[in-house]
């Protein structure tokens, strides 16, 4: 079985195990091809589509659950989540197999399930497999629609949440780039900060925000063929 219990490595965002494109089986990361079905792994198309998922997962599910258990509320704690874990991200692929690439939700439920089945058996080894394994299909519907919500520019997110989504991209992506951060730094702490130095870093933090949500998409015309496998799984 492919999980393994490496520490997650949250600096570098690189998987703690891979799937199967074509069978959603998980598989050890690394493998060249499927322990199951025998396909070839895509690695650069596998990794890419990770790091974009994991993004929408992060900021447009875990985050948007935490401020919106806190709408309403003055001087919110604004803490730096840890990231849910692969788990997810392999599931928020899938459902971005659907909205992207025309995958059928039908499809798609199937592959859910696969995936939590596979995260009941490897529960001990976590990278979010514990909190998949407990999850119900409605669960999976909201989730749905929050990477949909995430991928559409967090569209449809009621207005204080997304902000306070934006709020996050935006501390993240400045932390991201030392140059930034160190022009920032520069200008909000000057004794006297001018109107101009204000502005100024209000521009920086635009900057270091659009560059953020300017992330590469995953291509359609390669999304849509995924999971051609799964039902000889
Ligand atoms: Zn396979």
């Amino acid at each position: 079985m492919g999980v393994n219990s490496t520490s997650q490595n949250m600096q570098a965002n690189e998987p703690q195990f891979w799937v199967c494109t074509h069978c959603a089986t998980y598989l050890q990361s690394g493998s060249e091809e499927c322990d199951n079905c025998g396909q070839s792994l895509d690695v650069s198309v596998l990794e890419a589509t990770y790091q974009y998922s994991r993004y929408v997962v992060y900021y447009g599910h875990q985050y948007r659950k935490y401020y919106e258990g806190l709408r309403g509320q003055e001087n919110k704690a604004r803490p730096s989540l840890a990231f849910i874990g692969d788990a997810f991200a392999w599931l928020g692929m899938a459902v971005l197999s659907g909205i992207v690439g025309g995958v059928s939700y039908d499809v798609l439920k199937t592959v859910f399930i696969r995936m939590r089945d596979q995260a009941r058996k490897n529960a001990k080894y976590d990278h979010g497999c514990q909190q998949l394994a407990e999850m119900t299909e409605s669960e999976f519907e909201e989730f749905f629609s929050n990477i949909y919500d995430a991928h559409t520019g967090f569209a449809n997110i009621p207005n204080e949440v997304r902000a306070d989504i934006l709020e996050e991209i935006t501390a993240d992506a400045v932390s991201e780039d030392p140059i930034i951060a160190h022009q920032i730094g520069k200008l909000v702490l000057r004794e006297d900060p001018k109107p101009r130095h204000k502005k100024r870093a209000l521009e920086l933090y635009r900057m270091a925000l659009d560059k953020k949500l300017a992330m590469r998409k995953p291509k359609a015309n390669v999304l849509t063929k995924f999971w051609a496998g799964i039902d000889k799984s």
